[in-house]
């Protein structure tokens, strides 16, 4: 049996700012709104359901709460120089730099803030949570960038 959450629809939203310094148009600031999407697959327990939907959207909007009207930066690995001081963020690449207070930035652990990476990081989020119960099989995460431009990572967990 299959359960799904669409985050449009049940307010699992939020909208946040990045860029993408490998790619052309996407290497100058901009945000997005974006909505997590979710499929769940396991067998129905004797109380006749999979999971609590309730539990799934608490976890799930914990998750992007996080997130919502923030900068997200990346912890390494791309091309962009991130230097921490106890105020703010300066960030470098293509010879552009840009200073970041504090309070407005999310660092998160991908070399790259892309709607892939993010639906990674959501998916060891969600896992991390310890929702899930012996009777799933695999969680499907998907990130929307806006309407229709969706990532999507799959974890089998048997
Ligand atoms: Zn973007």
């Amino acid at each position: 049996m299959k359960i799904t959450l669409n985050g449009w629809e049940t307010g699992i939203r939020f909208v946040a700012g990045h860029f993408l310094p490998s790619i052309e148009k996407c290497n100058r600031l901009h945000g997005h709104n974006y909505a997590l999407l979710l499929e769940i697959e396991g067998e129905t327990e004797e109380d006749g359901i999979v999971i609590d939907f309730t539990k799934v959207k608490e976890a799930a909007g914990q998750i992007v709460k996080k997130l919502d009207h923030r900068m997200l930066l990346p912890s390494g690995g791309s091309s962009m120089t991130v230097r921490a001081s106890a105020s703010s963020f300066n960030v470098q690449f293509n010879g552009k730099e840009y200073l970041f207070p504090v309070a407005d930035v999310v660092v998160l652990p991908v070399d790259n803030v892309s709607a892939e990476k993010l639906a990674s990081y959501f998916a060891d989020e969600l896992l991390g949570s310890g929702i899930f119960g012996e009777n799933i099989k695999s969680i499907r995460v998907g990130v929307a960038e806006g309407r229709g431009q969706e990532a999507w990572e799959t974890r089998v967990l048997q």
